[in-house]
């Protein structure tokens, strides 16, 4: 097999491509080389090439991975299938009326991937779950219960779809394979195209008396409870993967998997920044001038930080270590201290006299006595 070309520069973005630039990028691509539209020879593989890299460069994690490892440790690390999987070609080709689902088969049914057809195509659904997280949650790490509504086994059946007391029959028209094999022919060559069988719509199996508790379909639907670990550092947007935590397959397929979306709950006191929290600490007039030492919270307590005589406004003080945790990785971020400067809204006839005093002084000019009271 030819070396695979960098996934950047098949769809020719840059390394820090947000991801609506790839996603714009590939929409382009797709609409160029869809094999439906490009005739050419070559149009089915290079459509592949771009909506490999396209798989790969819109997941978070697998994005990171790639960064990481490059082709060949990534490689190692992911199958063909698990490439594709998950990713969100749905919405691309419903905005550009191609169907996707079929050409999907075609590349895996052509000796790309590895595993039986139709344990593919009969594979359970891949189920998506949105996560909000507290800062702390993330800092140190955490496991959390879930409830995920999706299909399970029927319990009546035991996943068959047969009725209790009959079993599902082997189809007659595939002989229980699923599948159906077609030959083609162009002006190259012959191929050999497989399609799922239409008399068991590609189960291999058909039921003669199905099971009322699921309808012949061999699952139901219900609400589980799952526990989620929440490695340390994690952010906005991370995916967590659960395999096969996601919907379970009709007749006895492969389950799909559990994509954990994670939401940071924004926080109180710190602004997240990658591994950096930013906190703003407002300190009074005098103790700019003068100079201070006073106390800013942190993820696990509180510091004390020095403030200099004539700190301005805008400071930004640096707390090494004090930030949150990397994410798989080792040390912490920083916490950056900003330092705003309060003006107290209500005076005390005696602050008054001082600060009237102090203007003096400065030779300022103030208009406090002109104030006047309705
Ligand atoms: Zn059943
Ligand atoms: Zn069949």
């Amino acid at each position: 097999m030819a070396e695979k070309r960098d996934y950047y520069e098949v769809l020719g973005v840059s390394k820090n491509a947000s991801k609506d630039e790839i996603k714009d990028s590939y929409r382009k691509l797709a609409m160029q080389y869809h094999p439906d539209r490009n005739k050419s020879p070559d149009a089915e593989e290079k459509f592949k090439e771009i909506s490999e890299a396209y798989a790969v460069l819109s997941d978070n994690e697998k994005r990171q991975q790639y960064d990481l490892l490059g082709h060949a440790g990534f490689d190692q690390r992911y199958t063909a299938e698990d490439i594709f999987r998950g990713a969100d070609f749905e919405s691309i080709f419903k905005d550009i009326g191609f169907g996707f689902g079929d050409l999907f088969r075609t590349f895996f049914g052509g000796g790309f991937g590895r595993g039986d057809f139709r344990e593919r195509i009969n594979r359970g659904q891949d189920l998506l779950y949105d996560l909000k997280l507290t800062l702390e949650e993330s800092a140190k790490g955490t496991e959390k219960e879930i409830l995920v509504p999706r299909t399970e086994k029927c319990e009546v059946c035991k996943g068959s779809g047969a009725s209790p007391g009959t079993k599902p029959r082997n189809c007659p028209k595939c002989n229980g394979a699923g599948k159906v094999k077609h030959m083609r022919k162009s002006s190259f060559a012959m191929y050999v195209h497989v399609t799922p069988c239409s008399t068991c719509r590609g189960k291999g199996k058909l039921i003669d008396s199905p099971c009322k508790n699921c309808r012949g379909t061999g699952i139901v639907k219900k609400r589980r409870k799952i526990s989620v670990k929440i490695p340390v550092g994690i952010d906005e947007g991370y995916q967590l993967r659960l395999r096969g935590e996601g919907g379970m397959a009709p007749n006895g397929g492969e389950p799909g998997d559990l994509y954990v979306v994670v939401h940071m709950i924004p926080h109180e006191l710190f602004m997240r920044e990658g591994d950096d929290l930013w906190h703003v600490l407002i300190i009074g007039y005098p103790q700019a001038a003068l100079g201070a030492e006073v106390s800013v919270p942190t993820l696990d307590g509180s510091s004390t930080v020095k403030i200099r005589p004539g700190t301005q406004a805008g400071k930004t003080i640096r707390l090494k270590g004090k930030g949150m945790p990397r994410f798989r990785g080792y040390g912490k971020g920083d916490l950056l201290v900003r330092v705003g400067i309060s003006v107290p809204e209500k005076l005390t006839p005696k602050q008054r006299a001082l600060l009237e005093q102090l203007a003096k002084e400065f030779d300022q000019d103030v208009k406090s006595k002109r104030r006047f009271r309705l």
